[in-house]
């Protein structure tokens, strides 16, 4: 597919209001537009969270969705923390199941696989609650088919180790929420234009966390390093994901804080490698690090193997070539 990341759309959603005090009956809404009261709380005061996770064709034509369980309920935790209406997890996950049926025909054959976006957002059109949630809200899953996001080959990313800001407010990191990502967006465009980097890794302190929209791993040898579950960052399903297959193939897995003085060090050893984690892309390699305007090669700089290794591993199980020992794929 030539077309960018996320800019194709499947012609329907499933939609669901809540009035206050109930959801409405799920629907198939045409998905080109909704009408929201310009005073609603999400247009003013960012009550919104979001979810991305993917459905896969599998080569007897069936139609699995990936670990819908956690996203399902990191969608009800980013609402819980937003002050946003409690969602029936039940109920999303029925949404997300019939949307991706309905357009079961268009779930596009590995590499490629159907994105889908459920988000939920406060519609109360009260401007005067700057400092009160919204009584009200709308919870929509919103489709896009995606193709191979290694099209163009597999590059190395290069990455600003920022040591000074912050991607978000300490206490809102793991939320997956518009507001976080406009908050990272003004360091990584100023990173991209003066370091013509990829990404932003922020380090407040030193404590490497993760770039705008991925998790980071420090792979040394048969150890992945990461840091260790706290809520000052977003807890990727990938992460888990690749984690639990590192495990599995008898590599030691390290949770824990990560200083930039020991990436730097580990990352000028032969062999050492470094990725980013998320749904989109699973895990992408990173071959270089700048920090303090000095350029550092992770390892040799190239792809890493172990990296291609554990990608193919997690890509096997969704693609439904490795047998499901984990039960993450669920049938539409
Ligand atoms: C979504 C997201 C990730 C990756 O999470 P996955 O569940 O692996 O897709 C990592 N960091 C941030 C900030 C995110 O928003």
């Amino acid at each position: 597919m030539a077309t960018a990341f996320g800019t194709v759309f499947m012609p329907e959603m499933a939609i669901s209001w809540f009035d206050g005090s109930a959801w409405s009956t799920p629907e198939m809404v045409p998905s080109d537009s909704l009408q929201l009261h310009p005073g609603a709380h999400v247009l003013h005061y960012a009550s919104t969270c979001f979810e991305g996770l993917k459905a896969f064709r599998h080569e007897d034509g069936s139609v699995k969705i990936f670990r819908i369980d956690r996203n399902v309920a990191r969608l009800a935790q980013s609402s819980r923390l937003l002050s946003l209406p409690a969602l029936d997890e039940a109920q999303v996950t029925a949404m997300i199941r019939e949307g991706v049926k309905r357009f079961a025909a268009d779930v596009p054959a590995p590499p490629g696989s159907m994105y889908i976006r459920p988000t939920h957002f406060g519609t109360e059109p009260a401007i005067g609650k700057a400092a009160a949630p919204s009584l009200t809200s709308c919870l929509y899953i919103l489709l896009s088919p995606v193709g191979d996001y290694f099209a163009g080959g597999d590059r190395p990313l290069r990455l600003l180790v920022e040591d000074n800001g912050l991607r978000c407010a300490p206490h809102n990191g793991m939320i997956k929420s518009g507001g976080n990502y406009a908050s990272a967006l003004r360091p990584t465009l100023r990173a991209k234009a003066q370091y013509n980097v990829d990404q932003v890794l922020f380090c407040p302190n030193g404590d490497i966390q993760e770039t705008g929209a991925a998790n980071f791993l420090l792979i040394d040898g048969n150890e992945v390093i990461t840091k260790g579950l706290d809520e000052s960052f977003l807890h990727g399903i990938t992460r888990d994901s690749i984690l639990t297959l590192a495990r599995d193939l008898g590599m030691k897995v390290s949770e824990r804080d990560l200083t930039v003085e020991e990436l730097l060090e580990r990352a000028a050893k032969p062999g050492c490698e470094a990725a980013l984690s998320g749904t989109a892309a699973v895990l992408a390699p990173v071959g270089t690090l700048i920090y303090h305007d000095q350029e550092y090669a992770v390892g040799d700089g190239g792809v890493g193997a172990t990296t291609l290794k554990l990608r193919k591993a997690l890509n096997d199980i969704q693609w439904g070539r490795a047998e499901d020992r984990h039960g993450w794929l669920t049938d539409v």
